[in-house]
């Protein structure tokens, strides 16, 4: 048994103060025990012991960054400079190709292992991984098939993160266009190669998820075997759409539907489906995610510096469909920033104040919390997300007395957190149970 007692912990009750959480040798919480608890199981020792290092502290869930391309954060700061004369998405795409090109396992390994370790000090416990970058630079296998994933997996396990690779399937450049020569290296044979490099993946035991890059470079036929093989094996399908009105024409073009309807079509969407993105989704795209209990990530830092767009936050939130967050190509790695830009933006999109609550008289720290953590576990299958017994012991320390916090009170703390502070105030981070961060 592993015990941690700080001033405050946030449970799905809300704020328990003076608690002692006890964690089991699986690495889940087994108990929050008050203190006329801790007197009776003779806990007492335990309880003084583990005081100490905990003041002043408040203990919430592991954030879960649900949509991570780990590759990406070394272009922060690199792709602001003019690549054309109209700068949008698609060039910046340029970029980020020139930087897939460069990688290899041995970069990536080492690309991962930085970010990984900056998300957890962000307050990350768990990131997807949408993880695209697979063969050589001309699209033949490594001599392991599967040698990219593997320099991801031991990042991860080195630093401690609790990583979901979702593994991704492309095939094209567009509806009816080959792969281009930078695409190569995304690209697998056929639906059939790529579920074998997935079925290599299961047996090793590793979490992980499938994930057709989007409508426009995985064909109908992948699309209906790869959602068959996620509902056979309970696995979390993740997949990009809407994201830029340029898909949308293509697909419109091409198949005489939006995205969406298309990934209905081919009995993609699910409980078990996250759509990353949504930005352009009209209503009855929106229905469609409603009806089958889709969840969205949304990856608000992101999409402003690509310029995507605003997600309808409204839309989304009437239709009670999941909203979960990513880091995407981490630009910014914080998960207060990115859900505070979910909150603004709203704001910026409906010239109102307070729009991605769930209940009229609320303040947005409650629901935020719920996107940063829980929905985010749901998205990728992880039982995280909620510190209650049972679930799996992911949590993140907050500094109370951290000069940001100041003036914060139990009733506004939350809110303090996500308007007033960044990431800043975490001060240390455990995955199932064991420390991996102290600031
Ligand atoms: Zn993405």
């Amino acid at each position: 048994m592993r015990y941690l007692r700080p001033d405050y912990i946030y449970t799905p009750r809300g704020w328990q103060r003076d608690r002692l959480l006890t964690i089991d040798e699986n690495g889940r919480i087994a108990e929050l025990l008050s203190q006329t608890e801790v007197e009776a199981r003779g806990l007492r020792a335990e309880a003084e012991a583990a005081r100490e290092p905990l003041r002043g502290k408040a203990l919430l869930p592991g954030f879960v960054n649900v949509h991570s391309h780990v590759f990406q954060r070394a272009l922060r700061g690199q792709a602001q400079r003019p690549v054309s004369g109209h700068d949008t998405f698609w060039s910046w795409r340029q970029a980020m190709y020139a930087e897939a090109q460069r990688l290899d396992p041995e970069r990536l390994y080492r690309l991962a292992r930085a970010t990984y370790r900056e998300m957890l000090a962000a307050g990350y416990t768990t990131v997807g991984e949408f993880h695209y970058v697979h063969h050589q630079p001309d699209g033949r296998p490594y001599a392991s098939p599967n040698l990219m994933a593997e320099a991801l997996l031991q990042a991860a396990r080195e630093v401690g993160i609790r990583l979901v690779i979702l593994v991704a399937a492309y095939a094209r450049n567009d509806f009816g266009q080959p792969a281009l020569k930078e695409q190569l290296r995304f690209c697998d044979p056929s639906v059939a190669a790529y579920l074998e490099r997935v079925e290599a993946l299961r047996e090793l035991g590793v979490p992980l998820g499938l994930a057709p890059h989007s409508v426009r470079a995985v064909p109908a036929d992948w699309l209906r075997a790869i959602a068959a093989y996620s509902r056979q094996h309970r696995l979390p399908l993740h997949i990009h759409a809407d994201e830029q009105p340029a898909e949308i024409e293509s697909c419109l073009a091409a198949c005489g539907c939006r995205p969406l309807v298309l990934l209905e079509r081919c009995e993609v969407l699910g409980p078990q489906t996250t759509i990353v993105h949504a930005t352009h989704a009209d209503q009855a795209e929106l229905d469609l995610l409603a009806s089958s209990r889709a969840t969205v990530c949304l990856c608000p830092t992101t999409e402003g510096d690509l310029g995507d767009g605003i997600p309808p936050y409204r839309e989304l939130l009437t239709r009670q469909i999941p909203l979960a967050i990513g880091s995407d190509s981490n630009t910014r790695l914080d998960p207060f920033e990115e859900l505070r830009w979910a909150e603004y933006t709203a704001r910026l999109r409906y010239g109102e104040r307070r729009v991605l609550v769930t209940e009229p008289e609320a303040s947005p720290g409650t629901y935020l919390l719920t996107c940063g953590c829980e929905h985010g576990a749901a998205a990728l299958g992880v039982e995280s997300g909620r510190l209650e017994p049972g679930r799996l012991a992911d949590l993140v320390a907050i500094d109370l007395e951290h000069p940001m916090l100041q003036g914060w009170t139990l009733e506004s703390l939350l809110d303090c957190l996500f308007f007033g502070a960044t990431a800043e105030v975490i001060s240390a981070v455990w995955v199932s149970g064991k420390q991996v961060y102290a600031r």
